[in-house]
Formats: C-alpha cells, sequence, structure tokens
C-alpha cells in the first residue's frame, strides 16, 4: 500500500483564495487592510524565513503587515513596550511575537510576552486567555499549526469523530491544542511525550496519528496500524549528507536538495511509513504551509471582530 498524500500546500492556497473576499469587504468596511504586526528579536536564521515567508504571504493576500525587528540585546521591557504600542495600534488587528526569543532574555520572557499581548488581537493563540477559551471549545483564535491540521484532515474527507488519535508531543504550541481541537471534535485523544513507556504500542492504537516531536525520522513503520492517517509536523533540518541518504533513500529525487543548499528538511516520520500509512503528510508541503494561512484567517477574525461583526466560527 502507498498513502494518499495530504496536499497542504494546495490546501493553504485555496484557504487563501477564500479570505479574498473577506478582506475586500472589510478593507472597504473600515477604510483600511487588516493589519498584522509582527515582532522578531534577534537573529535566529530559521525565525527570519518563517517571519519572512509570513509578511509576504499578509502581503500578497492584501493585509497591512508590518515588522518589528529587535536586536537580540534587546531587554524584555522594550519587547513588552513594543507589544504594548501594537495593543494600541488602530492599524494592527493581530499581534504575532516570533518564538524562539534569544536565550539570554530568561526562560519565562517568551510566556510573560505572550501575556502581554491583548487576547482580541493574539492570532497565535498563545495567550492565557486564548488557552481557556480553547480548553473550553469557544476559541476564536486558536493555534495555527493544530487549526490547519484541522483544516487538512476536514478538508480531505478523513472523519475524526469517533476515531482514536494519538498525539506525539505536548508542547503548548503544537501538541495541547492539537489535543483539544481534536477531542472537540469528539476524537479519543492521548497525548505521549518523552517520558511515556511503550510509546510503538500505543502509536499502533491510532486511527489519526499525530507526530509534532523535532526528531528526524523517529516515527517507523512498526509505530502504524494500517490504513491510519498520520500527520507529520516536524522540521528537522538534516545536514549530514549519509544520514539523508540513509533515510530518504540513494534513489531519493530529494537528494538534490542537497547539492542546492546542503541540506534537507525531514519530517518527524520516516519515509518507509508511507507504505502502511492509509494517508500521510508531506514533508516539506504538508503542516507548514497551512500554518501560515490559519495565521492569516486568525487575523481577518480579529479584525472582523474588531469591527464588530465578529466571527463565529471555531478553528478556521
Ligand atoms: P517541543 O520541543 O516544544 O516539544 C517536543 C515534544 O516532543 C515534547 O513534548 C517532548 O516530550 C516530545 N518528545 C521529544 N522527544 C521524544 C521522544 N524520544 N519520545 C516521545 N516524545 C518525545 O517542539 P514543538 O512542539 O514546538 O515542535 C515539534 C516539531 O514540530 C519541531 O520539529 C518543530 O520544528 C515542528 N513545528 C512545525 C510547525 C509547522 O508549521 N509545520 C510549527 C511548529 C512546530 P517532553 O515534553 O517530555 O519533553
Amino acid at each position: 500500500m502507498s498513502a494518499r498524500l495530504l496536499d497542504g500546500t494546495a490546501l493553504a492556497l485555496q484557504i487563501r483564495q477564500e479570505l479574498r473576499g473577506r478582506i475586500t469587504e472589510f478593507t472597504v468596511r473600515a477604510g483600511r487592510p487588516p493589519g498584522l504586526g509582527i515582532v522578531l528579536v534577534g537573529d535566529n536564521p530559521a525565525s527570519a524565513i518563517y517571519v519572512r515567508n509570513k509578511l509576504r504571504a499578509a502581503g500578497e493576500s492584501g493585509f497591512r503587515a508590518d515588522l518589528e525587528q529587535l536586536p537580540a540585546s534587546t531587554s524584555l521591557d522594550d519587547v513588552l513596550a513594543c507589544v504594548t504600542r501594537l495593543n494600541q495600534s488602530d492599524a494592527h488587528d493581530g499581534i504575532l511575537v516570533q518564538a524562539p526569543l534569544p536565550a539570554s532574555m530568561g526562560a519565562g520572557a517568551a510566556q510573560a510576552v505572550f501575556d502581554a499581548i491583548s487576547p482580541d488581537k493574539d492570532v497565535d493563540g498563545f495567550n492565557p486567555t486564548s488557552v481557556g477559551r480553547l480548553v473550553q471549545g469557544r476559541a476564536i483564535l486558536a493555534p495555527g499549526t493544530p487549526s490547519g491540521i484541522i483544516a487538512l484532515l476536514e478538508r480531505s474527507g478523513i472523519r475524526i469523530g469517533g476515531t482514536r488519535a494519538v498525539i506525539i508531543g505536548r508542547s503548548d504550541i503544537v501538541g495541547k491544542p492539537m489535543a483539544l481541537l481534536l477531542m472537540h471534535r469528539d476524537a479519543t485523544v492521548t497525548v505521549c511525550h518523552s517520558k511515556t513507556p511503550d510509546l510503538p504500542v500505543i502509536s499502533a492504537t491510532a486511527d489519526i496519528l499525530i507526530a509534532a516531536i523535532g526528531r528526524v525520522a523517529f516515527v517507523r513503520r512498526s509505530f502504524i496500524k494500517p490504513g491510519a492517517t498520520v500527520v507529520d509536523v516536524g522540521i528537522n533540518r538534516v545536514s549530514d549528507p549519509a544520514q539523508a541518504r540513509e533515510i530518504l533513500g540513494a534513489e531519493s529525487p530529494r537528494l538534490a536538495d542537497f547539492e542546492r543548499r546542503g541540506s534537507v528538511v525531514i519530517g518527524d516520520v520516516h519515509p518507509e511509513v508511507a507504505e502502511v500509512a492509509g494517508a500521510l503528510t508531506p514533508v516539506p508541503g504538508g503542516v507548514g504551509p497551512l500554518t501560515i494561512a490559519m495565521l492569516l484567517s486568525n487575523t481577518l477574525k480579529a479584525a472582523e471582530t474588531r469591527l464588530g461583526r465578529g466571527s463565529k466560527v471555531l478553528g478556521f
């Protein structure tokens, strides 16, 4: 069996096209486009790429998108002051602070910043008010990556209600909100982490398996119930050519990426899983593009809500 590939790039494009009419309508009614403010602190190269992609996607879709770039030496107080300015700005409906913040700011810095974002502009959904609303099943602004996964499953005709879902990873940005969104759609959810015993056995009970671990090709064939849907959230950059060849196979066309860039991105799921799973998200081109589409969807919802015509949609 060869798994059906769930194309996140195509769905992200479709979702962005579906937003166009509402973006135009908002712009006419408000006399300005919906606005997104992104705060980037420091010089983490991966963060710079993520932020550039978000700004470009927002600009192309008709949003106003502004970058507040601060040096790595910035104090936490300065970042908080920047968030306060965006909270008070009439032109900005959504605020995103790109994680991670520089380690020198201290372990609690990111949460302190998320706490400071006004809940009605919290397009990443990491503020405690947003998290509480998500727990209660009445989120307007749910985190982008798990919302994108729900959209991908639902639009691909994959049943969630009544299924058994297993999530590997319990982070605040993926694993936990993913569990809540699946539970609110009547899946029976198990969340696993680094201290979970018998992980392959538990994973193999899943009709829907979500891997959000950050470990290259960690999920092997033995983890998979035949025919299961497997969602690979992991983004792992592999720069050892021997490791890439061993995982992808010597004939893989993706090894050409290596020649061009000196590295290749591989998910948390080993490619051999495609022989057992019923459906699988590719890396790249699966979950990643949907995260950005959901950010835009959330920014528009925040803008509409601020304008007084609240969106009642949960997730996308
Ligand atoms: P975190 O590092 O915050 O969390 C990783 C989770 O995986 C933790 O709960 C950890 O367990 C668990 N874990 C680590 N090792 C093991 C193991 N050996 N066995 C079982 N569980 C393990 O990562 P994130 O949730 O932020 O991200 C996960 C991956 O998804 C990363 O590759 C990241 O780059 C990617 N990502 C992709 C996005 C996209 O748009 N496609 C968006 C966000 C993330 P414990 O809690 O016990 O430490």
